[in-house]
C-alpha cells in the first residue's frame, strides 16, 4: 500500500486558490495598519479585538507544540474537533462518490458530517467486546474509501481500541486513518502522537473540551503530516479561531497542574463509581472505561433514566444505540455529585 496525498485529495480542492487575508499577506510588525479595513480607533472591549486574529494561530500552536512534543507545522487548530472532522470530509471525499468507514457504536459527528457532505458511510459494527472487526473492515474497504474513523477511547463504550489492530489499519489502508483521542487523558493506553512520523496517513484528533475543562471555548486540535495539515489550512475559514479563544487557550495551557489533578481524581472516581454501581440490584454490567464516563447496563435503563431526571440528575440514555441495549452513559462528576447519584439510585424502587 502506498500513501499518496495527491491521489486522495479532491480535484477542486487541489485546483482552488485559498483566500488570502490581509493578515496573511503581511505578517511582520508595523506601527500603522491600514490594510484590513478594521476600526483603527479601537473596540468597546479592552483587548485588541478591533484587529483580526492570527489566521494560523502560531503563538497558540507553539504552546501546544511544547506540551505535545509535535512541531508547529504538524498542528491544526479548529473550532472544536468537529471543524477538523468536517474539513477532512471536504478535502478528501467527493460527494456522491466516495465513502468512509466508521465503527458503531461511536461518536455521532462522523456520520452527521458525512451526511452533510453527501458522503456514503460504511458501518462495520464493533464486535461484542467493542473491538474492531478487522475482517469486516477489509471487506468494506473499496477504491473509493477515503477515511476510516477510529475513536479511542471510544464514545459511548469507553474502551480503548487495541493498539495493534489500529496499527494493522495504518499499515494496510492507503486512505487516512483518523484516531479520535478526545478522552486520551483518562486512558491507560498511550497516544499515537509518537507514530505520526511513521505514518503519513495518520490523523490524530484531540480537544480542550474534555480533560482540559474548556468545552465552552471550542478548541479542537488535529495532528498530522505536513501535506494533510497544509490542505486543512487551505480549506478552513481564514479566521477560524477568534482572538478571545486564542488568548484564553494560551492562558489555559499554562495551567497544567489543576488539569492533571482533575484527571487523576476523575480516574479515581471512575473506579469508585464503578464499584458502587456494581452493588445496585438493577446493575447488569459495567463496561471497563478508559474515559471520563461509564457505560452501564441496567434492567429497565429507560425507567432509571426518567427517575434520575425527576431527581434533577441527567445522564445519557444510550439504550437505543447498537450494542448498547439497556445502557446509560454516565459522566464522572465531582465526588459530591457522584455520591448524590449513588444515593438517589439506592433509593430507586421499580
Ligand atoms: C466530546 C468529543 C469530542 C469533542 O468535540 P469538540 O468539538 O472538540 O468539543 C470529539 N470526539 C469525541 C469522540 C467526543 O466524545
Amino acid at each position: 500500500m502506498e500513501f499518496n496525498i495527491e491521489t486522495l485529495v479532491r480535484e477542486n480542492i487541489k485546483k482552488m486558490t485559498a483566500y488570502s487575508s490581509a493578515r496573511h499577506e503581511f505578517t511582520g510588525a508595523a506601527s500603522i495598519y491600514l490594510d484590513a479595513n478594521e476600526n483603527s480607533f479601537g473596540s468597546p472591549l479592552p483587548a485588541n479585538y478591533n484587529r483580526y486574529p492570527d489566521p494560523l494561530q502560531l503563538t497558540l500552536k507553539e504552546k501546544i507544540s511544547q506540551i505535545k512534543g509535535i512541531p508547529v507545522q504538524n498542528i491544526f487548530t479548529g473550532n472544536g474537533s468537529d471543524e477538523a472532522i468536517d474539513l477532512l470530509f471536504r478535502i478528501f471525499c467527493e460527494p456522491g462518490k466516495d465513502n468512509v468507514i466508521i465503527f458503531p457504536p461511536t461518536y455521532g459527528m462522523y456520520e452527521v458530517c458525512a451526511e452533510m457532505n453527501d458522503i456514503k458511510v460504511k458501518k462495520v459494527p464493533l464486535l461484542e467486546d467493542f473491538q474492531l472487526d478487522l475482517e469486516g473492515i477489509e471487506q468494506a474497504i473499496d477504491s473509493n474509501t477515503k477515511l476510516i474513523f477510529v475513536c479511542s477511547p471510544n464514545n459511548p463504550t469507553g474502551n480503548s481500541i487495541s493498539r495493534s489492530d489500529i496499527e494493522i489499519l495504518l499499515n494496510n489502508f492507503d486512505g487516512l486513518v483518523i484516531i479520535d483521542e478526545a478522552y486520551i487523558n483518562y486512558a491507560k493506553q498511550k497516544t499515537f502522537i509518537p507514530e505520526l512520523t511513521e505514518y503519513p496517513n495518520l490523523v490524530i484528533l484531540q480537544t480542550l473540551s474534555k480533560a482540559w475543562g474548556l468545552a465552552g471555548l471550542r478548541l479542537g486540535m488535529a495532528f498530522a503530516g505536513l501535506p494533510v495539515i497544509s490542505y486543512m489550512n487551505k480549506v478552513k475559514y481564514p479566521y477560524n479561531i477568534n482572538t478571545a479563544t486564542q488568548q484564553l487557550a494560551i492562558e489555559a495551557l499554562s495551567n497544567i497542574s489543576s488539569v492533571n489533578n482533575w484527571t487523576k481524581t476523575t480516574v479515581e472516581q471512575r473506579e469508585w463509581l464503578a464499584e458502587e454501581l456494581g452493588k445496585l440490584p438493577f446493575t447488569q454490567k459495567i463496561y471497563p472505561s478508559d474515559a471520563n464516563f461509564l457505560l452501564v447496563k441496567m434492567t429497565a435503563a429507560k425507567l432509571i433514566y426518567t427517575y434520575l431526571t425527576e431527581k434533577g440528575i441527567i445522564v445519557r440514555d444510550r439504550s437505543n444505540v447498537l450494542l448498547c441495549n439497556d445502557c446509560l452513559r454516565i459522566t464522572i462528576g465531582t465526588p459530591d455529585e457522584n455520591n448524590q447519584l449513588i444515593e438517589r439510585l439506592k433509593e430507586y424502587t421499580a
